[in-house]
């Protein structure tokens, strides 16, 4: 089946011209199935992740309705509210309104945390047509009575299985009781899990559903590897693909996975110290200098970014080919979100997980998650088949793997390996 072509959408003339300006021709899946649906005005629940053109599926059909229906706004009101995870994504979101709405005559500003509020309350004094916010100071800033949601149209959720990972279920609840019960909203999540559902339920009013990434599937063209090593082997490994890397053609961009932030620090530094032109990224750093960094990485001049999962989120760089998980993350999900930093807006990528010993469990877990196994890359002088073999085998160890009682699966394995991995430190 030929895709159909933007034009055929019915978009406002403004919307039509930026789309002819960005070389925008043939809608993504989600921007397909959404658009329609929102221009109609319906609820919509969507399982996508970033990467998939979900922010132009949802930006311009709200584009739409704000430049076909113009009104007054009051002050320190707005008409859109889109609720993000992260300043980086709230600040992409921002950006995408900016970019869609080029010709379209609308105000939008952010509200996030970690910087001064007076330019953000200032901004909203007039009131906005759009406004992008982090859950955090857009509640202190209500509190403050800078900001009104009485007159929302559009309320968006996006990431909402990160904004619960940090910890913003009250915080978004406390936001949603505030929203007139008249509105349109839109609600994204990369995953499904039980407790995303009950809360989409509580704020969708008879939604449409779209699925474009199945729950816990990793896009197909990112070509998956991990490698089975020692802890202090890791380095030089790293050392070998960062090399081949420099040297390849094209998407020569990558993102190194760290677990902590002391950690990305110090392999960011240990990496400029071998001749490598690496920063790191993560929650510690100003909002200034996060953003220097962003903006050095996606112009080439530092192509080897050190971060860690709260601070890659929402991070949209379209020539990252190759994504290294230096520790495999504790949480399996995130495996999904740090390997979809590469392969953007349908290229190709490259994931390479680096995997010791005390990681077994973690890569378990991932594999469960995902539904397949990860292919092994042995290929380098570090490989350690021992390793291999016990993650080969520890999967059907009696045969079968233990089958804990629904609900108490996820948090029974967790205690488990807490207690080995507790284990493994004291023994080095
Ligand atoms: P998103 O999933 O919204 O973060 O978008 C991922 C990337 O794809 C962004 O860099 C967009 O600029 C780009 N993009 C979105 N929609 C299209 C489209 N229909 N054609 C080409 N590029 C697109």
């Amino acid at each position: 089946m030929t895709p159909t072509p933007f034009e055929a959408l019915p978009l406002a003339a403004p919307l039509h011209r930026v789309l002819r300006e960005l070389n925008y021709t043939v809608p993504t899946p989600i921007q397909a199935q959404a658009i329609p649906l929102l221009l109609q005005g319906r609820d919509l629940l969507g399982c996508a992740q970033t990467g998939t053109g979900k922010t132009a599926g949802f930006a311009l059909p709200i584009l739409q309705a704000l430049h076909l229906h113009p009104r007054q706004v009051r002050p320190r009101s707005c008409r859109t509210l889109v609720l993000a995870p992260t300043r980086e994504l709230a600040g992409q979101v921002g950006k995408s309104f900016a970019t869609y709405g080029k010709h379209v005559n609308f105000r939008h500003t952010l509200v996030y945390g970690g910087v001064g509020q007076v330019p953000q309350v200032n901004a909203m004094r007039g009131g906005v047509e759009v406004l992008v916010a982090t859950p955090g100071r857009l509640l202190d800033l209500i509190d403050q009575r800078h900001i009104d949601l009485s007159q929302v149209e559009f309320f968006v959720l996006d990431e909402v299985d990160r904004m619960l990972d940090m910890g913003f279920l009250r915080d978004v609840k406390r936001i949603v009781a505030m929203l007139p019960a008249k509105r349109q909203s839109l609600f994204f999540s990369a995953t499904l899990a039980p407790n995303i559902v009950e809360l989409a339920r509580t704020i969708l009013r008879d939604p449409a559903h779209i699925n474009i990434m199945p729950e816990t599937t990793t896009a197909e063209n990112i070509d998956q590897q991990v490698c089975f090593l020692a802890r202090e082997d890791k380095r030089p490994l790293l050392d070998q693909l960062l090399r081949g890397q420099a040297a390849a053609v094209g998407q020569k961009l990558t993102i190194v996975f760290s677990r902590t932030k002391h950690g990305a620090n110090k392999l960011a530094k240990s990496l400029c110290a071998a001749g490598f032109a690496a920063d790191a990224i993560h929650g510690n750093k100003s909002q200034a200098a996060r953003e220097k960094a962003l903006d050095r990485f996606k112009r080439g001049l530092t192509p080897v970014l050190v971060a860690t999962d709260v601070a890659a989120r929402g991070v949209d760089v379209k020539d990252v080919g190759l994504v290294v998980n230096f520790d495999l993350p504790n949480e399996p999900e995130a495996y999904v979100h740090r390997i979809g930093r590469t392969a953007r807006a349908g290229a190709d990528g490259r994931a390479v997980s680096f995997c010791s010993e005390d990681e077994l469990e973690f890569l378990r877990e991932i594999e469960k998650i995902i539904r397949m196994p990860i292919p092994r890359w042995d290929a380098h002088a570090w490989h350690i088949e021992a390793l291999a073999e016990r993650h080969r085998r520890g999967k059907s160890v009696g045969g079968e793997p233990p089958k804990p009682a629904p609900g108490a699966q996820r948090g029974g394995q967790h205690h488990h390996f807490g207690r080995n991995r507790r284990r493994s430190g004291v023994g080095r």
